[in-house]
């Protein structure tokens, strides 16, 4: 099974081609970083019409690349949610025609799924149960995976997501956007025990709190302008990366999980990849760690979603709508 997919749910216009859910066969990621950045952040009015501008060049070069075209598909699928409504609205739009134009099923996938699926596509024999830490820009969720594409939540951010954390304190530090991998870099010439950051809810159950450590690395900054950006930067990524470790760790625990596996665009940063696979070693534990690229925003997990969405719930109708704040579906 050929499917199409389109990821444009944010600030990347994406498209992939990928045979049955797992052999990627194209994956084009069109970032809008440049135009975005002097904003310190994503446009969304921005966003949507350079979508529309991109989307069709980014389309033909995934069909290019993985040497298709459209009769030869035999799903056309588009994320239709969560995310920016006339980013989304561009992409479904496509998708939808694409799928008319050449009597395909359509498939809408939810984003969040996408990136749940992103291990799998590279891991088909992920050992489960396991417990995914899905850690990107607007969420951060600890899941358990039962079966493939049954998830139960374990526990969520009360309050800033993981990458929203690292976005604003990046801002504020002057490093620019995004803030993730720029805090990635600089961090890499700081101590990590120089400033000793709150971990939030560290003991208390299975939810995050971000917001009260934004608050404290602004306030320490202020205090102390003399300790260097990268010492800061280092010890903020430090008590990040030490929740979500010693959280996703217990659960494991607690679940009697078989392995951790990330997910989302912080599951691109690098101290978390490394402690992620040495907590795992540690605990007689799996890691699965999906590639940077496969991590950020792209169509390629999509489409192993849709493809196995597909299989499990038939085409999606042409008139379901984009929407903003689909949720996913949990037991
Ligand atoms: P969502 O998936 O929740 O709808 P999104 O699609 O905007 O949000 P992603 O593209 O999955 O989010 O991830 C982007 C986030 O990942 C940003 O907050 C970015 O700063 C963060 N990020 C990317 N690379 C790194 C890194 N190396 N270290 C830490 N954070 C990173
Ligand atoms: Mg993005
Ligand atoms: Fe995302």
């Amino acid at each position: 099974v050929r499917v199409l997919a389109i990821e444009t749910s944010c600030d990347e216009t994406a498209a992939a081609v990928v045979d049955d859910g797992r052999h990627v066969r194209s994956s084009v990621v069109s970032s809008q970083v440049d135009l975005h950045a002097r904003f310190g952040g994503v446009v969304p009015e921005v966003a949507g019409r350079a979508h529309l501008d991109l989307l069709t060049p980014v389309v033909e070069e995934a069909l290019e690349r993985a040497g298709t075209s459209g009769p030869e598909l035999d799903v056309v699928a588009a994320t239709i949610g969560p995310g920016l409504i006339g980013s989304l609205l561009v992409g479904t739009a496509a998708a939808k025609a694409y799928a008319l134009a050449w009597g395909k099923p359509f498939v809408g996938v939810n984003h969040m799924e996408g990136h749940l699926h992103a291990a799998f596509l590279e891991d088909p024999d992920m050992a489960l149960p396991a417990v995914v830490l899905l850690v990107s820009g607007g969420h951060t969720m600890l899941i358990l995976m039962t079966r493939d594409g049954r998830y139960r939540l374990l526990g969520q951010t009360i309050d800033d997501a993981a990458g929203e954390a690292f976005d604003k304190v990046a801002r504020f530090l002057g490093l620019g956007y995004p803030g993730g991998p720029a805090i990635d870099r600089v961090a890499r010439d700081g101590d990590p025990a120089a400033v000793a950051f709150p971990r939030g809810l560290l003991h208390e159950g299975y939810d995050f709190s971000f917001s009260g450590l934004k608050t404290s690395v602004v306030n320490y900054v202020k205090k102390h302008p003399e300790v260097g950006v990268a010492d800061v930067a280092a010890s903020f990524q430090e008590a990040v990366v030490d929740v979500l470790v010693r959280k996703a760790t217990r659960a494991a625990a607690d679940v009697g999980a078989r392995g951790i596996c990330i997910g989302g665009g912080v599951a691109a940063n690098s101290v978390l990849r490394e402690r992620v696979q040495e907590a795992c070693a540690a605990h007689g534990l799996a890691a699965f760690v999906p590639s940077r690229a496969m991590c950020t925003d792209n169509a390629a997990m999509v489409a192993a979603t849709a493809w196995h969405r597909f299989r499990l719930d038939g085409p999606t109708p042409l008139d379901a709508a984009a929407d903003p704040n689909l949720r996913l579906a949990l037991e």
